[in-house]
């Protein structure tokens, strides 16, 4: 293999030119990929561009310094080994923040596949000869490597959604589950969902994943019009297996974006590809979308994450704290999951403030400490329901008299809004199941629990029952 050396590093021959390096690059990508994984090589390693080879030194560009000594920190030394093993007379790999006018990253797809096949036995065989995946790097946002499968809680709130995740995750373009379309409110794992199918599709083989949020799809293809490349934009949008958009309520009142949304959308579906796409309502709620992009988004699955239920923040809590390492004793758990209701993002902020406290401070987490340190969180989430608001928004609801919420009339129409009205006491306020018996007429604790088991059940069975549920909850909440 001849390399060009040169001292000048003006004169640094363009990497086409120089395809023996690029090869060589193009194997370490590989290996590196094989050992650190699809989601980190991605966030971290597709961002090096070649720079110069000098004597025994070559030169890595990043974009920035952050990026730079990152790379140097956690894979200086690897880097370093795989160019020796590429090109024994090389011995050092320098990092450097790229300037304007450097070589830009490579690539993959830039060198021709044979190329990477033709590459010599290593003991690794699998990482070098395997011709690598194409990674559209111009068309995805680094997918989050925390967001996956293992770390997202499943509780009867997200459980149909998770499961349909995973389904597209295993079996992408299934008949019945194209498009994907998740919805919920803001901090519910929507994003960690989309995320976590991401990271399995990239894990499991040769899939190119494009995820982008709606924004950010709606900047490229604003940009690709200005510098008049529409056509490439299309065409790398088609070239995809699996397109994410993430947030798509963006596009309301953006006509010419949901217009190319829209005819990408059909090519790729009817070119049997997988489409995902998340919102915070339900496709027939998305009020400002064009009916007809409203109807084909409906006509897959669509799976709605509820707010959590405080079964679900808990084993949400004790998930984190226990990968945090950090002992955060089970009253504090439960403290928290009764004052932070609102998301799931909120809650673990809260936690991780706690954390980040308790690692700086080395003092163990107490409730005196969670209330002292979370005093301006706790504070903002004190404006809580009370029962008489609830009463008053479920009986305006299902047009009941408010006295019948005391009263003890038995009949259905009546019993029914009496019992959403518990439950919603249960889930909203912190009162206790005998404190919110009394606020109902002093009945027994025994009957909040009865009326909390059943409005589960009637929920998990009858859809139009539990959206209504939920949407008491929306407005009673905001
Ligand atoms: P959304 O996109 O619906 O607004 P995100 O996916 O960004 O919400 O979630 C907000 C935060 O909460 C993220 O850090 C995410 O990891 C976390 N999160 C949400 N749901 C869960 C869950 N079920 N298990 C673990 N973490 C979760
Ligand atoms: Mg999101």
């Amino acid at each position: 293999m001849t390399i060009g050396v040169d001292d000048d590093e003006s004169a640094f021959s363009p990497l086409e030119n120089n395809k023996g390096l690029a090869e060589s690059w193009l194997r370490i990508c590989g290996r590196l990929k094989g050992e650190v994984g699809e989601v980190e090589y991605r966030t971290w390693l597709t961002q090096i561009a070649l720079g110069p080879i000098d004597g025994d030194e070559i030169t890595l560009l990043l974009p920035t310094r952050f990026l730079r000594d990152w790379v140097r920190s956690q894979y200086g030394d690897r880097l370093s080994e795989l160019w020796h093993s590429e090109i024994p007379s090389l011995r050092r790999v320098e990092l450097q923040v790229a300037r304007p006018g450097d070589p830009a990253p490579l690539q993959v797809a830039d060198v021709a596949p044979a190329s990477v096949t033709a590459a010599p036995a290593t003991e690794d065989s699998t990482a070098g000869t395997k011709p690598v995946p194409e990674v559209r790097s111009d068309l995805v946002t680094a997918l989050d490597s925390r967001f996956t499968f293992e770390t997202f809680v499943v509780g009867k709130p997200n459980e149909f959604a998770y499961a349909c995740a995973r389904r597209v995750a295993e079996k992408p373009s299934s008949v019945g589950f194209n498009p994907l379309f998740l919805y919920g409110g803001v901090g519910l794992g929507k994003t960690h969902l989309m995320h976590a199918i991401g990271a399995e599709l990239v894990r499991s083989g040769n899939v190119s994943v494009a995820y982008m949020s709606a924004e950010k799809f709606m900047y490229r293809f604003i940009a690709a019009i200005r510098s008049q490349s529409t056509i490439e934009f299309k065409e790398q949008l088609r070239s995809v297996d699996v397109l994410m958009i993430d947030d798509l309520q963006f596009l309301i009142g953006k006509d010419n974006t949901q217009e190319e949304f829209f005819h990408t959308f059909n090519a790729l579906v009817d070119a049997g590809r997988q489409i995902v796409v998340s919102a915070d309502k339900s496709p027939s709620d998305l009020s400002g979308l064009e009916d007809r992009l409203r109807t084909r988004l409906g006509c897959g699955m669509v799976a709605d994450i509820h707010a959590t239920t405080f079964e679900l923040r808990i084993s949400i809590l004790e998930a984190k704290a226990t990968a945090s390492g950090v002992v955060v004793p089970g009253k504090v758990l439960e403290f928290l999951a009764h004052k932070i209701t609102s998301n799931v993002r909120e809650l673990e902020g809260a936690l991780n403030r706690l954390i980040a406290h308790a690692n700086l401070f080395g003092r163990p987490v107490t409730l005196e400490a969670t209330q002292d340190v979370l005093h301006d969180i706790l504070k903002a989430h004190d404006r809580r329901v009370t029962i008489e608001e609830i009463q008053k928004k479920v009986a305006e609801h299902w047009n009941i008299r408010l006295t019948d919420m005391s009263s003890a009339r038995r009949a259905r129409n009546v019993a029914r809004p009496r019992q959403v009205a518990m439950y919603l006491a249960k889930q909203l306020t912190s009162r206790s199941l005998p404190e919110i018996g009394r606020k109902f007429g002093n009945r027994d604790h025994t009957t909040v629990m009865h009326a909390v088991q059943r409005v589960t059940e009637l929920m998990e069975r009858d859809a139009a029952f539990a959206e209504d549920v939920e949407l008491m909850r929306r407005m009673l909440e905001s």
